[in-house]
């Protein structure tokens, strides 16, 4: 059994588009074992994309993930990293599958509603950014 972590990212959350998410991950098959709601620091969002830094779009994310509120999720099943990335589809909406996250609900390459780990390391590192051992069930 394998864990992911995920965002529901600004975009979407001022759509109203939470439920909407949860309900595909869901669907899915993958267990949301931990979510909280908060509003990432600028601090918080550099760290966060830190392997961005210096990319051209890497302040315009920043400014992006800081604009308002997201949730953040801690996913589990088998092969969850791989599984969410396949829901999620391309970064760009244009090129991501019918049916994927970000076909469907994705505006643009930025405002594309969700992240997903990775990798394994990711993961791992992304989770323990946001959840302390005692807030996952
Ligand atoms: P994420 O890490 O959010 O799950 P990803 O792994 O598909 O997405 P990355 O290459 O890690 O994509 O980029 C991180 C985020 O930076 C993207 O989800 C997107 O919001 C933004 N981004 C990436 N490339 C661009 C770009 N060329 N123009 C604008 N925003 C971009
Ligand atoms: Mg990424």
């Amino acid at each position: 059994i394998e864990r992911t972590f995920s965002i529901v990212k600004p975009d979407a959350v001022k759509r109203n588009l939470i439920g909407a998410i949860y309900q595909r991950i869901e669907a899915a098959g993958l267990q949301i074992v931990a979510a909280k709601m908060l509003h990432l620091t600028k601090e918080q969002a550099q760290g966060f994309y830190a392997e961005h830094e210096g990319k051209p779009f890497y302040d315009g994310l920043v400014e992006f993930m800081t604009s308002g509120p997201v949730t953040v999720q801690v996913l589990e099943g088998e092969n969850a990293i791989t599984r969410y990335r396949e829901l999620m589809g391309k970064t760009n909406p244009e090129e991501a599958a019918c049916g994927t996250l970000r076909a469907d609900f994705a505006e643009s390459m930025r405002f594309n509603s969700v992240h997903g780990s990775d990798s394994p390391a990711s993961a791992e590192r992304e989770i323990a950014y946001f959840f302390a051992g005692d807030e996952i069930c």
